[in-house]
């Protein structure tokens, strides 16, 4: 059995990656579009299940996949990669075995809140009847889940249609536009939200299509805008 999870993909029930909705031909729908033609599908979020994509998603916080995917596999082996095993193993037993993602001390604990909340709302079927925003809210109240954690715990473990906003979306954002300060989660949040339909596996594509634009080309230092497919957009790329 392969340990590696890079290729693997969960997609929650009802979704399909050839069903998305028209993006249309506004700001973000045209980056969707520019993005979408020249990465295509961009194979988001990793996990077999919507528990490990859940769980994914705490590890990955301040850190990187590779360093998740290394917890990832020590729970495996373990076989402690279930919401049920998480709540019935201890927390210091829990956090060394963590430790590659960092903060491990933390996280661990962050686990176990969130296979609490796992068992009452998901595994019981509760969770069906959380509007989206209910559901972002139940989630931002547990420790440890900020906006982000949240938004991809719901979109890509519960295919809620929430647009998940992190760092690389704020720089691309800024640098589109010039803008000296990096636009905040919420106001990003609530333009795609207006403009875009609220299509879960649309915005599932564009936040990892911005995530593969922000590693291939608009990177933190020496943005390669050359060959980037946002060039004719872009008031900084407009400027090399
Ligand atoms: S043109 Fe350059 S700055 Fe603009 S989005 Fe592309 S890589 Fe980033």
């Amino acid at each position: 059995m392969s340990l590696h999870l890079e290729r693997e993909r969960f997609l929650p029930s009802g979704l399909d990656t050839k069903l998305v909705a028209d993006p249309g031909n506004g700001f973000w729908g045209s980056i969707y579009t520019a993005l979408w033609e020249r990465f295509g599908d961009p194979y988001w979020w990793p996990g077999r299940d919507a528990w490990e994509v859940a769980a994914g998603e705490v590890l990955t916080q301040n850190t990187a996949w590779t360093n998740v995917e290394q917890a990832l596999v020590g729970l495996r082996e373990r076989g402690w990669i279930t919401a049920d095993a998480i709540r019935l193993t201890d927390q210091d037993e829990l956090a060394p075995v963590i430790r590659p993602a960092g903060y491990f001390n933390q996280k661990a604990r962050k686990l176990k809140e969130l296979a609490e909340w796992w068992g009452n709302r998901v595994e019981s079927g509760a969770v069906e009847s959380l509007g989206d925003d209910e559901l972002r809210d139940e989630l931002l109240a547990l420790w440890g889940v900020g906006p982000e954690t949240a938004d991809a715990i719901a979109c890509y473990a519960l295919g809620r249609p929430l647009f998940v906003v992190d760092t690389y979306t704020q720089r691309m954002l800024a640098r589109l536009r010039g803008l000296e300060e990096r636009p905040s989660y919420d106001s990003i949040q609530s333009e795609v939200d207006e403009e875009l339909p609220r299509d879960p596996m649309l915005l599932n594509h564009l936040h990892g299509l911005i995530v593969v634009l922000s590693k291939e080309h608009c990177t933190a230092r020496n943005p390669q805008c050359g060959d980037c497919p946002l060039q004719a957009r872009c008031v900084v790329g407009s400027q090399v």
